[in-house]
């Protein structure tokens, strides 16, 4: 092929490529553009997750007639003039390419009204080109309405995921800048149905509650942090909130960081919040934190990629300490503070019980009044569904006796019989087989018996959900909502039933019956967590993943002190159990070593 220059239309195309990766990416352009044109109130709507149309209206203010047509032309901005004023640049806007990417892709239709000008203006366009313009009745501000996106570049389209995603991904655009934007009124309509509003009313609070739902917000603490510019460092700011201990994800991405009102995507800030909560969190868990970084506009270069997602600080080091320490502080200053901090999504009051996990190692005569011994398990059923007890032969001493589980037939022995020894640390079974000793982590054993009996009742299609008596309601965050909803046929082939009770609010009807003893709220809350992070296609299907993580939450718990009748069963159970040695999470349930072993570790062999 010959050297050409390519046509105005695919440089076009292939720039819009990087500015607009899928609807969600339109709707954070175009809040952009009306944040910058000084809007109170954002109004946002999409249907079909934004494939067939996205309209976003603000009552910013408004482009003048001379000028509507040439905001659609490459390059072209009225927020910046020469590279210098990049220096200082206060917009979220500067490249002049999001309005000229979004009509190259899609079919535009565009209204807007300066506000010192009586009539407004109405342009059409079509992948690029511009089918009408003409004088409008209309009121001050700007209507931007996309259609059709992507229906010129087929192969951005097909990368494009199921629309329930696409509509979270939006709602998690829109409430992002709900809270970084508090005095500015968002509305979120999604096909037809309101999903999302704050009320502009300029509280930081008020929109992180609107956005993250209440039984979140009702765990963030405040952060509100500043170093002083000193020794050449720059002066910093952080506020926001962030999340106590207890209220943790298993992905970093609940972790929203503004910087000076543009939302940026940082991995080392990000790392910064997470290092804050050093030996608060368990390994792989992760904060929820909502922070604006002030900063001034010449310490931090914005002009890093198209999306402008990312930015450098002249003194990155200034800015990571900021925010770590004052997330710190905010976080260890409510841990000392223990007056009633709301218990995670349940609504009761509890002291923080982070830490305590470690308790009975440094205070070993602490731990009992620690560790009230709640347990879940009666003598003679360990891990059964309650509800679908059978009676049992308490009496008789042969455990072949002893049912394995809800209606299931005698299994075939994997063990040979253990007799229990004891406890050591709340957390392990001490047992004596005829090859020695066995040492069982309850809570992992446990989850693997009731794994098994779960999936045997899954199985065979048994009824395995329970109703949940009380009322329970659980409040979520938009996009939290919207995975719900994706899910609601898995949820309920494992037994959650939940109803939809107001836009972003579930009435819990149903809980898989194993779970009955539990905070149906929790359970919910953290079945929702390991959906929000499995991004990874595992070799479990979704309904294994959700069942493991329901056996995980039944499951006796380390640092439960257990009667030796209980562990007796749990052992009995164990015996039978198809894996005995590995829980549904591949870890092991106990060690065994052998009558020789053990002579060899005393010099006796
Ligand atoms: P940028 O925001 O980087 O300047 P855009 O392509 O997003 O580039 O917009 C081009 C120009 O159109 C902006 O500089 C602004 O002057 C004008 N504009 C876009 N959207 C709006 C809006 N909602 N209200 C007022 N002016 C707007
Ligand atoms: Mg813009």
């Amino acid at each position: 092929m010959s050297i050409q220059v390519l046509p105005e239309q695919v440089v076009a195309q292939i720039a819009a490529g990087e500015v607009v990766e899928r609807p969600a990416s339109v709707v954070k352009e175009l809040i952009e553009n009306a944040l910058d044109a000084g809007a109170t109130a954002v109004s946002v709507r999409t249907d079909a997750g934004g494939r067939k149309l996205i309209r976003v209206s603000d009552d910013g203010s408004g482009i003048s007639s001379a000028e509507a047509e040439l905001a659609f032309a490459r390059h072209a901005t009225s927020k910046l003039r020469s590279v210098h004023d990049l220096e200082v640049i206060q917009t979220l806007g500067f490249r002049g390419e999001a309005l000229s990417s979004i009509a190259s892709v899609s079919h535009v239709t565009f209204t807007t009204r300066h506000h010192d000008e009586a009539v407004g203006t109405y342009l059409r366009i079509e992948g690029g080109n511009l089918l009408e313009t003409r004088p409008i009745g209309a009121p001050p501000g700007t209507t931007i309405t996309v259609e059709n996106l992507f229906f010129n570049t087929p192969a951005r389209l097909k990368f494009l995921k199921k629309e329930n995603t696409e509509k979270r991904y939006v709602a998690s655009i829109v409430t992002r800048y709900a809270m970084a934007y508090p005095q500015v009124r968002f509305i979120l309509e999604q096909d037809g149905r309101e999903v999302f509003r704050s009320n502009g009313r300029g509280q930081l609070a008020d929109a992180v509650l609107k956005a993250l739902g209440l039984d979140n917000f009702k765990q963030m603490i405040e952060v509100d942090a500043e170093d002083p510019a000193r020794d050449g460092r720059p002066a910093v700011r952080v506020y926001g909130y962030t999340s106590a201990p207890d209220l943790n994800r298993a992905d970093r991405g609940q972790i929203t960081l503004f910087v000076n009102g543009r939302w940026v995507q940082d991995s080392s800030l990000a790392y910064a919040v997470i290092q804050a909560y050093h030996t608060l969190l368990m390994n792989g868990r992760f904060p929820l934190a909502v922070l604006m970084i002030e900063i001034a506009p010449h310490e931090v270069d914005v002009n890093v990629h198209p999306t402008k997602a990312e930015v450098r600080f002249r003194d990155p080091h200034a800015v990571f300490s900021t925010v770590q320490r004052g997330v710190r502080e905010a976080v260890i200053g409510s841990a000392d503070a223990p007056q009633a901090r709301l218990g995670r999504r349940g609504g009761e009051i509890h002291s923080p019980s982070y830490g305590r996990n470690a308790a009975w190692l440094s205070a070993p005569r602490d731990y009992r009044s620690d560790f009230e011994p709640t347990l879940p398990l009666e003598m003679d059923d360990p891990g059964q569904f309650p509800g679908q007890r059978q009676s049992q032969d308490r009496d008789s001493d042969d455990p072949n006796a002893i049912p394995y589980g809800p209606g299931a037939p005698d299994r075939p022995r994997t063990l040979p019989v253990l007799r229990v020894v004891g406890q050591v640390g709340a957390m392990y079974i001490v047992a004596e087989g005829p090859s020695g000793m066995y040492l069982v982590d309850q809570h992992a054993a446990h989850e693997r018996i009731l794994y098994e009996q779960f999936m045997d009742a899954f199985e065979r299609q048994e009824k395995i959900s329970q109703h949940v008596l009380m009322g329970h309601t659980i409040d979520l965050s938009p996009d939290e909502a919207r995975l719900i909803e994706e899910k609601f046929d898995v949820l309920i082939a494992v037994g959650f039933t939940l109803e939809p009770f107001g836009p972003n609010t579930f009435m819990i009807r149903t809980v898989p019956a194993v779970l009955s003893d539990s905070d149906p709220a929790e359970a919910v809350a953290a079945i929702l967590d390991d959906l929000m992070a499995d991004n990874q296609p595992g070799q479990l299907s979704i309904e294994d993943k959700i069942i493991a993580q329901v056996c995980r939450r039944a499951a006796v718990k380390a640092g439960q002190i257990l009667s030796i009748e209980q562990m007796q069963n749990l052992i009995r159970q164990l015996e039978r159990a198809r894996n005995p040695h590995t829980c549904p999470h591949g870890r092991p349930t106990l060690l065994h070593m052998s009558g020789e072993q053990l002579a060899r570790e005393f010099g006796r062999a």
